[in-house]
């Protein structure tokens, strides 16, 4: 997509959020009559999540090279990924859970489905049971993600020791990735009428509660935001510190054009070369280190969206009224994590895979058409800080033992 048309989107989701909210105040019934629209972008979000999900975790997994050969390096990159990521996504989860923006708006929409209050009460051992799938297809076809994203990191782990057998299935997952992510653009494209329909049916639906509607949606952001902050300016910084060994101020400085340009593309792979170039010639991070942690870090590691997923599903759950068991927790936890995973790094693919995440808890699906009307500038906000997540995870992999030693 280029700049021009990006930016007539972003405009027009500004244009749709607002028109939505004036038509459902003003023209209601109109409003109802086209949400039918708002529907189908939703769906045509949903229909692109398994394929994107199990094709850009295989892609992940396959860059990595034959996974016995790994080494440390790898691993080490991995666990930071993880480490970071996990991290986030409770501090976003604690902050929803004190905060609670979703709560005071009366019940919203049609009745939550009864199976909705079911689903929550899943205990640790039956989330971790869920893990592995017993048919890969049924789990797929009944959204249950998590264990299709296990099953990709482990496909894609043995494809890389099957030596020219795997290069076919390789490339035929690499060539399914790529058509997914053209797929999602063009559905983007459609998002300012998705917008205008979903936002005017839920003010249609819901007229007298459009302020307390409003509040709630001010005060989620404000999480999301707040939540950001915390990692991006306490945690990643005190990382740096500790395990970077440099100061976060000129680090940060440094990183000035890559993360203002994180904001401006809303995309981690667009801000790439900018993120490659600001690490290793401004802040002077080894080449050998950046090179492989960066293009990694920008398709897998992504904090800010981790966050934001597991902060805006608990908000839908509590804008509908229903109180997650621990055990929903824990699976938003995982699911939030491993959805930023699989998340491809263009805009709004973290809306894409926010339709996962309330999959796996049941929640209702049409809860994304509240938090779509500010997801053009939260977008903005977490992937910066997904960017300077992977510049610090740079500096961090440059002091191992692996870099410092010249031996890498
Ligand atoms: N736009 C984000 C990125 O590229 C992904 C997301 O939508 O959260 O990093």
């Amino acid at each position: 997509m280029n700049k021009k048309a990006a930016n007539l989107i972003l405009y027009g989701m500004i244009a749709g959020a607002v028109l939505g909210l004036m038509g459902g105040l003003w023209l209601g019934d109109f409003m109802l009559s086209i949400k039918f629209l708002g529907t189908m972008f939703l769906n045509a979000l949903k229909m692109v999540v398994v394929p994107l999900v199990v094709a850009s975790i295989i892609i992940g997994v396959t860059s990595l090279g034959d996974i016995r050969k790994l080494g440390r390096t790898a691993g080490k990159t991995l666990a930071y990924y993880m480490a970071t990521t996990g991290f986030s996504v409770l501090v976003g989860i604690i902050l929803v859970n004190l905060i609670r923006p979703g709560e005071g708006v009366p019940p919203i929409g049609a009745a939550v489905p009864e199976f909705v209050a079911m689903k929550g009460a899943g205990t640790i051992v039956e989330v971790i049971v869920g893990l592995v799938p017993d048919n890969i297809f049924g789990a797929a076809a009944t959204g249950k993600i998590l264990p299709l994203i296990v099953f990709s990191l482990l496909f894609g782990g043995v494809l890389t020791v099957i030596g020219d057998k795997g290069k076919p299935v390789i490339a035929f997952f690499e060539g399914i990735n790529a058509a997914i992510m053209k797929l999602v653009l063009l559905i983007i494209y459609f998002a300012p009428i998705g917008i205008l329909a979903l936002i005017g049916g839920i003010v249609a639906e819901n007229r007298e509660s459009v302020d307390e509607l409003l509040t709630a949606l001010g005060l989620y952001s404000l999480t999301v935001i707040l939540g950001l902050l915390i990692h991006a300016v306490i945690t990643l910084p005190t990382i740096l510190i500790f395990f970077g060994r440099r100061n976060p101020f000129g680090y940060f400085l440094n990183m000035g054009q890559a993360l203002a340009t994180a904001f401006t593309t809303a995309s981690s792979s667009a801000t790439l070369p900018v993120t490659m170039e600001s690490v290793e010639k401004k802040n002077k991070v080894d080449e050998r280190a950046a090179s492989f942690v960066l293009p990694l870090g920008a398709t897998i590691n992504m904090d800010g969206t981790a966050l934001y997923e597991a902060v805006a599903a608990l908000f839908i759950a509590q804008i509908y009224g229903i109180d997650l068991s621990i055990g929903a927790q824990i699976i938003i936890f995982f699911t939030a994590t491993l959805a930023s995973v699989g998340a491809a790094a263009i805009p709004e693919a973290g809306l894409v895979m926010m339709s996962l995440v309330l999959t796996a808890v049941g929640l209702p699906l049409e809860g994304i058409g509240i938090i779509l009307a500010i997801d053009w500038f939260l977008d903005r906000c977490r992937t910066t800080v997904n960017v300077w997540g992977d510049s610090i995870g740079a500096a961090v992999i440059s002091q191992t033992k692996e870099f410092q030693g010249n031996n890498a």
